[in-house]
């Protein structure tokens, strides 16, 4: 068993989705590490376990609002799409990966946060979608938005993943 299937066993058990009656997550929130790279992990994770202990929802009224077109947002909503899922994507800001995608200064690398542990100078991330190379912040922010970009057409995402950017309010009705 791999390095990665464990972890995956490790997020699984370590929360009890089907006591989650709220069915609202949050990415990372209690854990001591937050990097790009493992927020890209909890977000797989996440979609991964909702789907195999049957909590996403599914059919025709079924959605999925996601809050933040963050990495972790990003990674989710693009996860969530592929599982053929229908996603709101919320963002208060007016883009995706707003944080970094104007910084031309910081230098990030998916895994030196790894070392002293095997595979920690690993330039490239490594993920089924959304990779990325060790590079600057900006350039590292502009090449996952191409491959979101990407995704949507080619992968048909655009059809059930909406974006929203500049979001202050969001009204929800009441359920008849
Ligand atoms: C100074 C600094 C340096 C860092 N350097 C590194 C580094 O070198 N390498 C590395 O791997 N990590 C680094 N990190 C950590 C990295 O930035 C985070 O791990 C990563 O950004 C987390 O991604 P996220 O999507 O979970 O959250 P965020 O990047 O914080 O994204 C959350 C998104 O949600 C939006 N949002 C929040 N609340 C709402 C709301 N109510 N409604 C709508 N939208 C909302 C925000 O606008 C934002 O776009 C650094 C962090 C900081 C602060």
């Amino acid at each position: 068993m791999g390095r990665r299937r464990q972890s995956f066993d490790q997020t699984l058990n370590a929360i009890d989705y089907r006591r989650c009656k709220q069915r609202v997550f949050f990415l990372g929130v209690r854990e001591r590490r937050l990097t790009i790279l493992s927020q890209q992990h909890r977000a797989l994770h996440l979609a991964r376990a909702l789907d195999r202990t049957g909590l996403l929802p599914s059919g025709d009224k079924a959605h999925i609002c996601v809050i933040g077109a963050g990495v972790g947002g990003l990674t989710l909503a693009a996860a969530l799409g592929t599982l053929n899922r229908r996603v709101t994507l919320l963002e208060r800001a007016l883009g995706p990966l707003h944080l970094q995608e104007s910084n031309d200064t910081r230098w990030l690398h998916p895994n030196v946060y790894r070392w002293p542990m095997e595979n920690w100078d690993q330039e490239a991330s490594d993920l089924p979608f959304l990779n990325w190379h060790a590079g600057m912040a900006g350039k590292v922010a502009r090449s996952l938005v191409t491959q979101w970009e990407t995704m949507r057409v080619e992968d048909d995402l655009a059809s059930v993943v909406t974006e929203h950017y500049g979001v202050s309010h969001v009204n929800v009705p009441k359920q008849q």
